[in-house]
């Protein structure tokens, strides 16, 4: 069977867990290269042996342009190119409105939108041949969902960086879009679960397949945005959330 992403440079930021780390996995089963990104280089180098198949773990925070810069001029020296952005990592924080204190709203919004922002743009130079950048957002930037206003703000953020982008970068042939998970068994859910009684059966709930998503599931929908298989999709947010969106 043909390979989708064979010699493919693939870039997945937040790719040491979760979401990111499964995508990975796919992406190097279809032959891609593949460079993942996070903070703590332990758990960097536990996903890149799990990942194999040549994967490469480049320490750092995405908000950070000294580790973003030494990232791409990594791949600068290995491929000369970039052809797919996965801009995934993001933290999430929660707190009534009366209690969010500067320090929170700093964090995520560095993370999630300046983190992902500069992402994309230091990747510009190494796609002169065109390519697909796929942004993860949340089904949480469409509800209002409780005490998550500022996470929620960024992914609404997100949503809309993606339709100016499919306008501005058309022209280098590069297709932007969205993938937006519901409730997905990460160890960043499992962390809230923890921490939240009732928490699990509350979100079984209110998904309407009433079971909570896998990552794989999100990660399909990701390589599906990046292949021609979608090749007239742009600044389109994919759901993936179980019906969560419908109800
Ligand atoms: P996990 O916490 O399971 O994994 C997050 C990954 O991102 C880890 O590899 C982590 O590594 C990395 N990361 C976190 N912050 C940074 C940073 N500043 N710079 C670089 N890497 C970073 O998260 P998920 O897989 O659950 O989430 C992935 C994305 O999906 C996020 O954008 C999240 O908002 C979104 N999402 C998740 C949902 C869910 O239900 N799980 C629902 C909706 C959206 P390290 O800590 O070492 O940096």
């Amino acid at each position: 069977m043909t390979k989708r992403f064979e010699n493919k440079v693939v870039v997945i930021t937040g790719g040491s867990d979760g979401i990111g780390l499964m995508t990975a996995k796919l992406f190097a089963t279809e032959g891609a290269h593949v460079y993942i990104t996070g903070r703590q280089q332990e758990r960097l180098d536990e996903a890149v042996k799990g990942i194999g198949r040549g994967a490469v773990g480049v320490q750092g925070d995405v908000s950070n342009f000294a580790d973003l810069d030494r990232l791409y001029e990594r791949i600068q020296r290995d491929h000369g190119k970039v052809d797919v952005v996965f801009a995934n990592a993001g933290i999430s924080e929660s707190a009534p409105l009366g209690g969010i204190e500067e320090a929170h709203f700093d964090r995520v919004f560095t993370t999630n939108v300046k983190g992902l922002v500069f992402t994309v743009q230091k990747a510009l130079p190494l796609m002169k041949a065109g390519g697909t950048v796929i942004l993860t957002g949340s089904a949480s930037g469409s509800k209002g969902l409780p005490n998550l206003s500022i996470y929620s703000a960024t992914k609404a953020a997100i949503r809309s960086l993606a339709r100016t982008w499919t306008t501005d970068l058309k022209s280098q042939g590069i297709r932007v879009n969205v993938v937006s998970p519901g409730v997905i068994l990460t160890p960043a859910l499992q962390t809230y679960l923890r921490d939240n009684e009732g928490a699990e059966e509350a979100l079984k709930q209110m998904t309407p397949f009433g079971r909570l998503g896998q990552a794989d599931e999100v990660a399909k929908a990701v390589l599906f945005l990046a292949s021609n298989e979608s090749s007239f999709i742009a600044g389109e947010e994919l759901f993936v959330d179980g019906g969560f969106m419908a109800v």
